[in-house]
């Protein structure tokens, strides 16, 4: 498996295999992969001939006194895992190609960027898009691979493509879970084993939510408080935000509807979760 490190590579290997007639699919991360983007890369497999995928901790969307030094980075293992799911290169860039000396253009939006994660994570999106942006430009990917895990990153690179007319496709797989119902994150490997337990809270959450819904219970208050119910019972838990939202706009939606996303993040001790469903 080739290691590219620019972006000029990354764009030769994509534009020589389309005119082969081969297609490429891209599957962003920012390393310390698990089997929630092993899922990912499986998915680029079933699509596209060729399969890159990016490793790059952007640090445009970390906040100053957030996570970016101590972010997990296992680039060997990394590597490893890519290769035996099937990927033909890692794009690996330093700092500097992404965001060259002099660097002054970034992609904002005018709305979605202030909700959920955005509204406790000021600027977090706008490096999202920023980096998604260029990595779509760079590699010209057929399709392009994102989880469910990070919904409200969805939307925001969904509503980038469609305003920028960039031709990807965007593709959401399903959140992959331990056999103990926590969503895989590569900040996982942070908690304490009680921690670990006290973060059982959000998928529980996830849980009765879903099942809820499916007893036809629709109105945005009553699953919201249910949900801030449960994860109230872990006192240690600190609550950022429980929301009903239309999936699209991020905007809260008192009754929901078949599509609509339900999504909670929490912190615990000092790492912070996030988990969600897209209700029936
Ligand atoms: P990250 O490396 O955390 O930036 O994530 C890279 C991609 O993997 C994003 O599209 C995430 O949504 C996705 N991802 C992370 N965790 C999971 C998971 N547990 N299940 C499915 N996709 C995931």
């Amino acid at each position: 498996m080739e290691i590219l490190r620019t972006v000029a590579e990354l764009r030769r290997w994509s534009r020589a295999l389309h005119c082969e007639g081969k297609t490429v699919a891209l599957v962003p991360t920012m390393g310390a992969l698990h089997a929630g983007h092993a899922s990912l890369i499986r998915a680029a497999r079933a699509r596209a001939s060729h399969v890159v995928v990016s490793i790059f901790v952007n640090p445009t969307q970390f906040g100053p006194n957030e996570d970016f030094n101590r972010y997990p980075r296992a680039f060997e293992a990394d590597c490893a895992l890519a290769g035996a799911e099937g990927a033909a290169v890692i794009f690996a860039p330093p700092v500097e190609e992404m965001y060259p000396a002099g660097a002054a253009t970034f992609v904002d939006l005018y709305s979605l960027t202030d909700r959920l994660d955005g509204a406790s994570r000021p600027g977090h999106f706008r490096g999202v898009a920023t980096i998604v942006a260029k990595l779509l430009i760079a590699a010209e990917p057929d399709q392009a691979i994102f989880g469910q895990k990070d919904a409200a990153q969805v939307a925001v690179i969904r509503r980038v493509v469609a305003d920028l007319c960039l031709p990807t496709e965007i593709v959401v797989c399903p959140i992959v879970r331990d056999s103990d119902g926590l969503a895989l994150s590569s900040r996982n490997v942070f908690l304490s084993p009680i921690e670990r337990t006290q973060a059982l809270a959000l998928s529980r959450t996830v849980r009765l939510v879903e099942a809820l819904s499916a007893s036809g219970e629709r109105s945005r208050s009553i699953l919201v408080s249910a949900a801030r119910k449960v994860m109230s019972a872990e006192p240690d838990l600190r609550v950022d935000y429980v929301a009903l939202v239309d999936w699209a706009t991020l905007q809260p939606v008192d009754v929901a509807v078949p599509g609509s996303l339900f999504a909670l993040a929490a912190k615990v001790g000092p790492t912070r979760l996030i988990d969600n469903t897209i209700l029936a």
